[in-house]
């Protein structure tokens, strides 16, 4: 893939057309409180969501973690896509995170054209319902704890562009996966 502004705008327009239920930064579910969901309900969600990545992946061929406002759902379920492997998340709640911080440029589905610089806690620890029904409790360092934090976000009504460290927002300009963890 070129990542160059002419294949990020047709890829946006794809976006658009191939993806109707994705919601954009702006739109009202992406800056509304979440709530807690039911088991059947969370998993029927994540099914929505990991059709949604999938689609999207297809287009831009990037895309680790979606969340139910992303697809007009102010529920608290998100999936992450990580080494082919789909997680489901039902009703995640961070306990605690570390002083310590790093930078990474983030891109976010709802933001297809735009990235920027976040500085985010190193860990978290956080509880979650699996679609098996099973609780989970775990701690989380570097990137995971970073994907983590930006779809817990959502459910919390923000998108990173919210968080962006001032004068970073931009158009992405090179491929998202060559993105590395920064010390503070
Ligand atoms: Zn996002």
């Amino acid at each position: 893939m070129n990542w160059n502004l002419e294949t990020l705008f047709e890829n946006f327009q794809r976006i658009r057309t191939e993806i109707p239920e994705l919601k954009l930064f702006g739109e009202k579910p992406l800056h509304s409180q979440s709530e807690d969901v039911m088991l059947e309900e969370g998993k029927e969600i994540a099914e929505k969501l990991t059709s949604t990545l999938l689609k999207y992946r297809e287009v831009t061929g990037v895309g680790r973690g979606i969340a139910a406002p992303q697809i007009g759902l102010q529920k608290n379920v998100f999936i992450t896509y990580v080494n082919d492997e789909v997680q489901t998340y039902i009703n995640p709640v961070i306990t605690k995170h570390s002083d310590e911080t790093n930078f990474y440029r983030e891109l976010c589905m709802s933001s297809s054209l735009m990235w920027a610089d976040i500085e985010r806690p190193q860990s978290i620890t956080m509880t979650w319902t699996d679609e098996t029904g099973k609780d989970h409790g775990e701690t989380f360092d570097d990137f995971i704890a970073r994907l983590l934090q930006h779809e817990y976000d959502h459910l919390k009504g923000c998108v990173c562009l919210d968080k962006a460290i001032p004068g970073t927002i931009a158009f992405v300009s090179s491929n998202p996966l060559d993105e590395k963890l920064r010390k503070g």
